[in-house]
């Protein structure tokens, strides 16, 4: 069946069916508007052989779409309240799993191994705003089979991921998420299109997992932890930024003769690096460990 939520009279009938009440915790905003799901659905290029996760179903609305375009979706919702609504939406679905839990209790690499044999899988979500980076980095850090994520994310988020260095949005969020996977904006999202409206504007963005990462490191912990203590003090230098960090204990002068044999300048700032710099730091500091 072809979905019909997605439009504000449809919402707004299951929501009165239900006397379902909306909750700020669970960061619910319903998408209403038809052609943001279409491009949503359009930009994780969902196909009939596809496995798709999605995170927070809400009350259906692009599980519909999803059900629709995949071969399976499995569907994770923590609102409890939500469930006997999904159950009654997706009625006609017989491609879907609900299941009602915290998305960060799952063990989504044993689902992919499970319901899809190992392979990647596609993640698609309208991402409650508060969790969108410990999902999103939990998932790539965890090394979880995924193929691609495409989220519905505050706007700012959105640009953070996507920027490189020079720009005031860059930093350890963008490094972190370029580090495994090629972002692209698909569509900005007025909070019009969603119920009730929130109070930021938002956009949909793809990460394609890279099918190798595009710098080669010896220990990725220390690149994050470098990348880290880099932006957790903005206006100091890199060198001073790595001094004071509590998670590193190289010695001031270890830190130094790095910066220079990296060619970089004494009072170069993190802000200013690209990947590609961070991982050759890395690689000359992991060695004077
Ligand atoms: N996908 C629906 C849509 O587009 O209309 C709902 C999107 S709404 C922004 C986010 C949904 O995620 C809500 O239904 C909320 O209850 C659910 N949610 C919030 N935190 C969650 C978590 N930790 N695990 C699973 N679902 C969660």
């Amino acid at each position: 069946r072809e979905p019909y939520l997605g439009n504000p009279q449809a919402t707004i009938a299951v929501l009165n069916k239900y006397g379902f009440t909306f909750q700020k915790k669970f960061g619910q905003n319903f998408l209403i508007d038809p052609h943001v799901l279409d491009k949503i659905i359009r930009a994780a290029e969902i196909t009939e052989d596809d496995f798709v996760l999605e995170i927070g179903p809400g009350m259906g609305t692009m599980t519909q779409y999803l059900a629709y375009a995949a071969r399976e979706v499995y569907a994770v919702e923590i609102d409890k309240s939500l469930i006997p609504i999904l159950e009654d939406t997706l009625s006609d679905y017989d491609n879907v799993t609900v299941i009602n839990e915290d998305i960060l209790k799952v063990d989504i690499a044993k689902l992919a191994e499970e319901k899809n044999g190992g392979r990647p899988i596609k993640v698609v979500a309208n991402l409650p705003y508060y969790i969108t980076t410990p999902i999103i980095m939990g998932l790539f850090e965890s090394h979880v089979p995924v193929e691609s994520i495409t989220v519905m994310v505050q706007k700012e988020v959105a640009d953070r991921m996507q920027v490189g260095p020079g720009t005031k949005d860059y930093g350890a969020l963008s490094l972190a998420v370029q580090y495994y996977a090629k972002p692209y904006i698909v569509a900005n999202v007025p909070p019009n299109c969603f119920m009730p409206r929130p109070k930021v504007g938002s956009a949909v963005i793809r990460l394609t997992r890279h099918a190798e990462t595009p710098v080669q490191v010896d220990d990725e912990k220390l690149l994050f932890q470098i990348i880290r203590a880099s932006f957790n003090q903005r206006r100091k230098t890199l060198a001073n930024g790595l001094k004071n960090y509590e998670g590193l204990s190289f010695e001031k002068e270890t830190i130094e003769a790095a910066i220079a044999e990296c060619g970089f300048s004494p009072s170069v700032r993190g802000e200013a690096l690209s990947l590609e710099e961070f991982a050759k730091l890395a690689n000359v500091l992991g060695r004077a460990k």
